[in-house]
């Protein structure tokens, strides 16, 4: 296969410039102007911007619910993430029941997203069933498997999602010897558990009481306790989904005392406020229930500033698109409602229209955000994450005179709803390549599922920080 994409202007992490690109067997060859054929494929991209393909460093589908049986929506809507020009999604791999980490990671590549995964997947290890040394000696085999990360989250005490600091301090010892990157969902579960109790014990059950009873500080104190963990103990780290100015602050200053620690927000905390959960009717307000919350206008002014600064270096998703009847298990009381918002497809689309589009950032740190530095953490890199001779013949060709409203028919989540309906879309992905085929055109998903593991390297990002 010989694909010419010409008359575009291509975007890097670090420049911009008009060129046409060559792309042979799943590949870009050649980076230039002139090219001759035959071409099995041209694609015009004049007056548009070619874009690497995107990395979605947090990615939850086909997540365990906490009934232990159920999922969210599976492999088979990954497909709108090549929609919205993300070609790699970085999945959790949480313990299926009665399997260790290993078997697994080896059960959700073998069954659960086998031909079904769209774009490409990498995986992130996800320790729900902590068994002492057994499940630490699971860390080298992972990092064998290319599977170079994994999360606990610190929060969620009484579920068996809840990692307690013995196990975290263990884990990082392990994982430094083996360059696997650690990551934390960081909120402190005691506060969250004093504050949720004691509201919804004076009655107050409604969604809204989900952003009042989980404070910044309670973020900012899990962030901060990590940091010093990592510093102390020499193991880099990557704290997921930040969301507000406390917690980012608490990085910005490790960051600039040198401590081995990369920060990730979401779009959702970039564009969304908090007050959505305010709606009365329990089906509208209930879709927005994530964790960390949806926060304030000066979160979001400071995390824009903290991506353009890299204080926070990296945009996920966190996409967990929750069906409604499930969220409709906590109808009674918000502490029931399964936390997670759909945002796979709309992660380019958010950081495009009100980032670049509002002014708020360059193309290149869009890019850089978006595809170079999840790469990049992810061990991806260059494979990933970037256009250039050899990598894959990923591409997102950006239209930026598209303008449109978001709803779950012109953006769809693989569920009911968008949360993002009604809002302004400025630009979005015209034609989408993975590994140079074609996926998307016109906006058009045209693909069957052809999404390949891409193992991931240790070292990642986060250990370049020690040197
Ligand atoms: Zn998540």
């Amino acid at each position: 296969m010989r694909v010419l994409v010409k008359n575009g202007t291509i975007v890097t992490a670090l420049n911009e410039y008009k060129a046409d690109l060559l792309i042979e067997d799943e590949k870009i060859a050649a980076i230039g102007t002139g090219f001759t054929g035959p071409f099995d494929k041209e694609i015009d991209a004049t007056g548009k911007y070619v874009l690497p393909g995107g990395v979605d460093n947090h990615a939850h589908f086909e997540a365990l619910n906490t009934d232990g049986k159920t999922t969210n929506a599976g492999y088979d809507t990954t497909y709108v993430a090549l929609l919205g020009g993300t070609t790699t999604i970085v999945d959790f791999c949480t313990n299926e029941p009665g399997m260790n980490m290993v078997d697994s990671v080896n059960y959700r590549l073998n069954v659960r997203a086998k031909d079904r995964c769209a774009p490409d997947l990498a995986i992130h290890a996800c320790c729900t069933d902590y068994r002492g040394q057994e499940t630490l000696d699971e860390v080298k085999t992972l990092v064998e498997m290319g599977v170079p990360t994994m999360k606990l989250f610190l929060a969620y005490k009484g579920t068996a999602l809840y990692m307690d600091d013995s196990k975290l301090l263990a884990f990082m010892n392990e994982a430094k010897k083996h360059g696997m990157t650690m990551m934390v969902h960081a909120e402190n579960p005691d506060v969250l558990d004093l504050y949720r109790n004691s509201m919804a014990e004076q009655g107050n059950l409604a969604p809204k009481y989900h952003y009042m009873t989980r404070p910044p500080f309670g973020e900012a104190e899990a962030v901060s306790r990590t940091i010093l963990f990592s510093k102390n103990l020499g193991c880099p780290m990557c704290i997921v989904h930040v969301s507000c100015i406390e917690a980012a602050e608490v990085i910005r200053k490790a960051r600039s005392e040198g401590a081995p620690v990369i920060g990730e927000t979401c779009p959702h905390y970039l564009v969304l406020d908090k007050h959505k959960m305010d709606h009365p009717d329990f089906d509208i307000a209930c879709r927005w229930v994530c964790s960390p919350p949806l926060r304030d206008q000066e979160d979001r002014d400071y995390l824009w500033n903290a991506l353009n600064r890299d204080w926070i270096s990296i945009c996920g998703s966190d996409n967990s698109s929750i069906p409604l009847y499930q969220k409709h298990w906590g109808e009674n009381d918000f502490r029931a409602i399964p936390n997670g918002c759909p945002g796979a497809g709309d992660r380019m689309n958010a950081l495009w229209t009100y980032g670049v589009m509002k002014g708020k950032m360059s193309r290149q740190k869009m890019v850089d955000v978006c595809c170079t530095q999840p790469a990049k953490l992810n061990g991806l890199y260059p494979r990933k994450g970037t256009i250039d001779v050899g990598v894959d013949a990923d591409l997102c060709i950006m239209d930026p005179e598209y303008k449109g409203t978001i709803s779950v028919e012109t953006n769809p989540t693989g569920i009911e709803y968008n949360v993002y309906e009604g809002c302004e879309q400025l630009g979005r992905p015209d034609t989408v390549l993975l590994r140079g085929h074609v996926v998307v055109e016109q906006g058009k998903y045209l693909g069957t599922p052809g999404g390949q593991f891409i193992p991931g390297k240790p070292y990642g990002l986060a250990y370049d920080l020690l040197k």
